[in-house]
């Protein structure tokens, strides 16, 4: 088997299959074009147009339309847990720079009202965002990416591979071996690949997990993680501190681990049951649920 792996969307991506490794960097390199597509940083993506349009509306790629269809499902069977536009808080908390900030109850106060406001609206290929809003596809965007890499794979006739880009798993066929890929749930406190409390059998689908310890820091003895509330627009208050999603997409996958996170072990389990796909909740203090289907093997140490 062959490993090829490169820093893309603010992480490692690796790719490991039975190919030739011209093959695996030439479906890495598609990382970067999605990435010019999908990053609110990178000047002209066509998030950044969207951000930058004040209310006029932007055409967009084919990709993009598809995982802003997706996020916008979700944000509405989650009750806005899942909101794209959560961007306008991201942007205040600087999590993904390397000094993260504390808002003033003021500023993230204005965010929420703003984001109550928020709209999107479609029209073929054009989509219109409230004037002033800022999107954000973190939370769904690498699913989407990984399904299309292991297409593209796929077309290549690759028939076993793992794709893991940091938290998103997503298998191609059978482990080498001829049996089900064994994906790994990280505990939340161990370091990346270290500790895990469960494997979870995955042929031909995505494991995607949000996890608060992703992107946190510690203040004054409270802990301060990425995942937003957008009705808040401060860290999300459930007692979930992972949540894995199997589905056969990683973009739906993706959006809901993060929806659940926000919305707690009861309601999350209804967005299961809504949109058919397995998941494996931890809560702080180390208790798991998941449902009925999941096909989990629970590692003891
Ligand atoms: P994930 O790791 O998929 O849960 O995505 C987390 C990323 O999605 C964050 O780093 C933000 O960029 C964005 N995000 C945070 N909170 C939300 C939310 N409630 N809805 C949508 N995207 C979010
Ligand atoms: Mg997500």
């Amino acid at each position: 088997m062959n490993t090829v792996q490169g820093f893309y969307f603010d992480t490692v991506c690796a790719i490991t299959a039975e190919a030739d490794e011209s093959v695996l960097n030439e479906a890495l390199q598609l990382c970067p074009s999605y990435e010019r597509l999908m990053s609110r940083f990178i000047e002209g993506s066509d998030v950044w147009r969207l951000n930058h349009a004040e209310g006029v509306p932007v055409e967009v790629s084919e990709d993009t339309l598809t995982v802003l269809h997706c996020a916008d499902s979700v944000r509405r069977a989650s009750g806005g847990a899942f909101n794209i536009a959560v961007g306008a808080a991201s942007k205040l908390w600087k999590f993904t720079g390397e000094n993260p900030v504390i808002p003033s109850d003021a500023e993230l106060d204005t965010a929420a009202d703003e984001l109550r406001e928020f709209f999107i609206a479609f029209e073929g290929p054009f989509v219109t965002i409230s004037p002033g809003a800022c999107i954000d596809l973190g939370g769904v965007a690498k699913g989407y990416i990984c399904d299309k890499i292991a297409d593209a794979l796929r077309e290549r006739g690759v028939e076993s591979a793992l794709l893991n880009f940091g938290g998103n798993i997503t298998t191609i066929g059978l482990h080498p071996k001829g049996r089900p890929w064994q994906v790994g749930l990280q505990k939340p406190d161990a370091a990346r690949n270290e500790a895990v409390f469960a494997a979870v059998e995955s042929t031909d689908s995505a494991v995607v997990t949000s996890g608060v310890y992703e992107r946190s820091f510690v203040q004054e003895g409270i802990l301060y993680h990425h995942i937003l509330d957008p009705r808040t627009c401060r860290p999300a208050t459930s007692n979930l501190v992972s949540v894995s999603v199997v589905s056969e997409s990683g973009m739906l996958a993706d959006a809901l681990a993060t929806a659940i996170l926000v919305l707690g072990a009861e309601q999350g389990f209804a967005l299961t049951q809504k949109y058919g796909v397995q998941a494996v909740l931890l809560t702080y203090d180390g208790k798991l649920t998941y449902t009925q289907d999941m096909r989990l093997t629970l590692i003891q140490h």
